[in-house]
């Protein structure tokens, strides 16, 4: 098991190798900047890194981000920060990103602080990487992808989002799943990344939207009048043809556009920004509604909310699940409710769970709640029979 040790102070990392070893595994790479610590992952097969969030140069919240992006990511430990919300945010990142982080230590590392978390390593790799140990054993190939989309392999789940006010359902979310004819229903994290890095999220989204575009037009048929949200990653958004696909597709199943929503990622939308926003500001002056989704995981969030024309604000999940007992968390999602009224744009709150979540973002000004107290995303005809029983429940 290959690990790496990031961290500028020198005492630190030599602590830390020699605790590991004792510990089992065998001598650690070790780098003291995190640009070093990418050329190291990228050489060898790291498998689990140590990482400081405090360091000059790339820090280590930038080289969470870079970790994300690669195939296949080591499991991360992460020390502690001085500063408890820059731990909050580093870890609120790696969630988002679907790493696989052990937890937090503090320093100075000591045995006892250290075996547990080796132990769990253990474990997550055996569950990982078994039976063989290839690269990613469990997710799609791309070429797995382009067939099965041909195939019809891809469908779409539909968790609703209903008023706060009076608990009317008022949209789904359009979710990826992927009907695996050997292995059953997997969920985005075995295709959508693969589909992003190999080219092939065009193809993907384009399905997904015909698929959603086309549910939302059968059940506007039958009297059901909500909106549909499909969400784009920033490579769709960067090809000023994609505005014209989408208003071709709604004109094919004469949805009104005001019946879509596109969800935007807002750590995605950083990156680049010309073309996203013409496309962005062309689909918006049509009509089409315009989410900014897993709202306070990215980092220049106001900026995005200035400069493109959004319509819905859906705060991260994160937020919901720590408002209870972190006054952090808590702060976080009033500003954003608040915010969201101040630019007249609709508040959702993502993952709420219990009676209690909805009592508290309903408290502090929320407009829409999504998450499993209401539903769990939904095959298109278990949503037609779960909406019956909801409604009878807020007439
Ligand atoms: P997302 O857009 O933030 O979607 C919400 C995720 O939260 C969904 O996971 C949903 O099942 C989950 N969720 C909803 N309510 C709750 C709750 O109360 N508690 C918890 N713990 N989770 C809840 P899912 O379906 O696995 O999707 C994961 C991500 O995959 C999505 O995150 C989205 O970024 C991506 N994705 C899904 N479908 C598509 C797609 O068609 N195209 C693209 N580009 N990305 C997609
Ligand atoms: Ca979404
Ligand atoms: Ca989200």
């Amino acid at each position: 098991m290959n690990a790496l040790i990031v961290d500028d102070d020198d005492f630190m990392r030599v602590l830390t190798s020699t605790l590991l070893k004792q510990l089992g595994l065998p001598t650690p790479w070790q780098a003291a900047d995190g640009a070093t610590a990418l050329e190291i992952i990228a050489a060898h097969d790291i498998e689990f890194v140590v990482c400081d969030l405090e360091m000059p140069g790339m820090d280590g919240i930038a080289l969470l981000r870079h970790l994300a992006q690669i195939e296949n990511p080591p499991s991360v430990l992460i020390f502690s920060a001085k500063d408890r919300r820059i731990l909050a945010t580093a870890l609120q990142l790696a969630a988002a990103h679907n790493l696989d982080v052990l937890g937090a230590l503090a320093k100075p590392p000591t045995p006892e602080s250290l075996e547990p978390m080796v132990n769990a390593l253990h474990e997550r790799r055996k569950v990982r990487r078994a039976p063989g140990d290839g690269p990613a054993p469990d997710r799609l190939t791309p070429d797995a992808i382009v067939d099965g989309l041909a195939l019809g392999h891809m469908v779409m789940a539909f968790q609703p989002q209903v008023a706060v006010g009076d608990g009317r359902v008022v949209g789904v979310e359009a979710l990826a799943r992927w009907d695996d004819p050997k292995r059953g229903l997997l969920g985005p994290w075995a295709f959508i990344g693969v589909a992003e890095r190999a080219g092939l999220i065009g193809e993907l989204t384009h399905r997904a939207l015909e698929l959603s575009v086309a549910q939302a037009a059968e059940w506007l048929a039958q009297g059901h009048d909500f909106t549909v949200s499909v969400n784009v990653t920033i490579d769709d958004l960067s090809d000023v043809a994609f505005a014209d696909l989408v208003l071709r597709l709604l004109a094919q199943q004469e949805l009104a556009p005001k019946r879509l929503v596109l969800e935007v990622t807002e750590s995605k939308i950083m990156r680049e920004v010309a073309a996203p926003l013409e496309v962005l500001s062309r689909l918006r002056l049509n009509g089409v509604g315009l989410a900014l989704d897993d709202y306070g995981t990215g980092a220049s969030s106001m900026e995005q909310l200035a400069r493109i024309p959004f319509t819905e604000l859906k705060v991260d999940r994160h937020f919901v699940s720590h408002a209870l007992e972190d006054p952090d968390a808590r702060a976080m999602l009033e500003s954003a409710f608040l915010l969201a009224d101040r630019l007249e744009l609709t508040s959702l709150a993502e993952g709420v769970e219990t009676q209690q979540e909805w009592d508290l973002v309903a408290s502090l000004g929320c407009d829409r709640v999504q998450g499993y107290f209401v539903a769990p995303p939904l095959a298109a005809a278990r949503f037609e029979a779960w909406l019956p029983t909801w409604q009878a429940r807020h007439p």
